[in-house]
């Protein structure tokens, strides 16, 4: 089949060289010149785990290319993959503007039939919108087929290959035969194509998002808790999760949520209820919960220093907003580091693949600065923050550590270390819903 994927970014990219791996031909358009540029060269942009090595062969096998030229990538096209950007606007509603551009641009291009799917989160009723911008300007017909993507950075060229299920939402026969063809070699039984109306894949994408955000937000209530109580988080996850009701994933307590997506698609689902003149009151306190949750690691720390921190030397293990992916967006380590520099300390900053985009996000910072390898940055600390959980920090050689370190002092957003190890080590030790080891 011939496949256009319109955005180049986390889930255009990994939808077009994953199709493309597996025997479709694929234009990938972007808007953004330079990023066009590296990937025409052969270099992807993002960090992704696999994904280089299969996009450096399907590019090489010339089943995908990319470019900047919508007209060339409608023109073969029997199916549109949207893979556009939906950022929060001002008032938590998703901004719309690029995907409805796009759809404008869409019209007059279109030369036959053709579905046009809609990978973005969008608000429920956006697939409507999208039809009527492309019909204001086309005689053609043509389908708009929502198929929310589940995707998670870091695991993305799994779960696309393997995806747990696959929802899409259309009422037209004529697209279902497509996206059924289209699919049915990424399924092992049928029951995996989950068949909806528009509007109900629209929700489901934000009900699935909100409904993992609830369960962080609850562990790290209940962790906050269990701080007061005396009781120990981790404990209580291995008590819950096997529970199939309730299940083990999403029930560690950290430093919050963040990323390009939770955030985002909170906030828009309560804009949307809203806009309804609905109170969906449980969106709120997910909201308020995760936004305290994020300043914790800082309180303990500044609880710790008796509310002075100026000139203390503070280690961070980890930026982006979770292992494996070099996105920052929304990540709890960008408030924490601002807030420790505002309040006169120094930080030294390690991530395995996030340093580059947490320079730039910073800027010329004074106080920040970034080293090459975790140990380097525990130099002269006083204290480590450990913010995301890669691999690389599990286990971790204490003893090293300790050496490098002015004050044997962590605190651990991620509680990555056992109690009775750190007790062992003679560490100060503050990790989140469990005791402090105070030695
Ligand atoms: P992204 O910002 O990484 O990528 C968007 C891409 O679109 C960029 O490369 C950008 O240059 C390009 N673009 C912007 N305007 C354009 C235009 N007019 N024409 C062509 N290209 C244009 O975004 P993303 O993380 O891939 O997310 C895309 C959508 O998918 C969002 O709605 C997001 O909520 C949703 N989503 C994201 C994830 C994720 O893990 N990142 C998972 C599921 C769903």
């Amino acid at each position: 089949m011939n496949i256009t994927v319109i955005g180049t970014g986390y889930v255009g990219l990994v939808t077009g060289t994953c199709l493309a791996h597996a025997g479709h031909n694929v234009t990938c358009v972007d808007s953004d010149t330079a990023k066009v540029r590296r990937l025409q060269k052969g270099e992807v942009p993002i960090y992704e785990p696999g994904l280089s090595e299969i996009f450096e062969d399907v590019l090489a096998h010339k089943q995908l290319t990319v470019t900047t030229d919508l007209k060339k990538g409608v023109d073969t096209a029997e199916v549109i993959f949207l893979a556009l950007p939906t950022p929060p606007s001002a008032d938590g509603s998703a901004d719309l503007s690029v995907v409805l551009s796009v759809a404008t641009a869409l019209g007059p291009l279109l030369k036959h039939y053709m579905v046009i799917v809609n990978k973005s989160t969008v608000p429920i009723g956006t697939g409507e919108r999208v039809a009527a911008q492309i019909a204001a300007n086309t005689d053609i017909s043509f389908d708009v087929v929502s198929n929310p993507e589940f995707l998670r950075e870091g695991q993305a060229v799994h779960d696309f290959m393997h995806p747990d299920r696959i929802v899409i939402g259309t009422e037209s026969d004529k697209a279902k035969v497509l996206m059924q063809g289209l699919y049915s070699s990424f399924v092992e039984t049928p029951d995996q194509l989950v068949w909806m109306d528009i509007r109900s894949a629209e929700m489901t994408k934000y009900a699935a998002n909100a409904f993992l955000a609830m369960k962080v937000s609850f562990m790290n209530e209940i962790a906050n808790l269990s701080e007061v109580l005396g009781a120990n988080v981790d404990a209580i996850r291995l008590g819950i999760g096997p529970d199939p009701r309730i299940g083990k994933s999403f029930l560690f307590a950290g430093v919050g949520y963040g990323g390009s997506c939770f955030p985002k698609d909170v906030q828009a689902l309560r804009h949307s209820a809203l806009k309804a003149d609905y109170d969906f009151k449980l969106l709120n306190d997910i909201i308020e919960v995760n936004t305290s949750q994020k300043k914790r690691l800082q309180e303990k720390v500044l609880a710790y220093y008796k509310q002075n921190i100026n000139g203390k030397r503070f280690a961070v293990w980890g930026l982006s907003f979770k292992p494996d992916t070099d996105d920052i967006r929304e990540a709890p380590a960008l408030g924490l580091i601002d807030a420790l520099l505002a309040a006169g300390a120094t930080v030294q900053a390690y991530d395995p693949e996030a340093m580059h985009n947490t320079a730039e996000y910073f800027g010329v910072r004074a106080g920040l600065s970034f080293a090459d390898t975790a140990y380097e940055v525990l130099d002269g600390a006083d204290a480590l923050l450990v913010v995301t959980e890669w691999t690389q920090f599990h286990t971790p050689d204490f003893a090293d550590m300790k050496h490098r370190m002015k004050t044997p002092v962590i605190f651990d957003g991620r509680n990555l270390y056992a109690l009775a190890d750190m007790q062992k080590a003679e560490f100060y030790y503050a990790s989140v819903g469990r005791p402090t080891i105070t030695q």
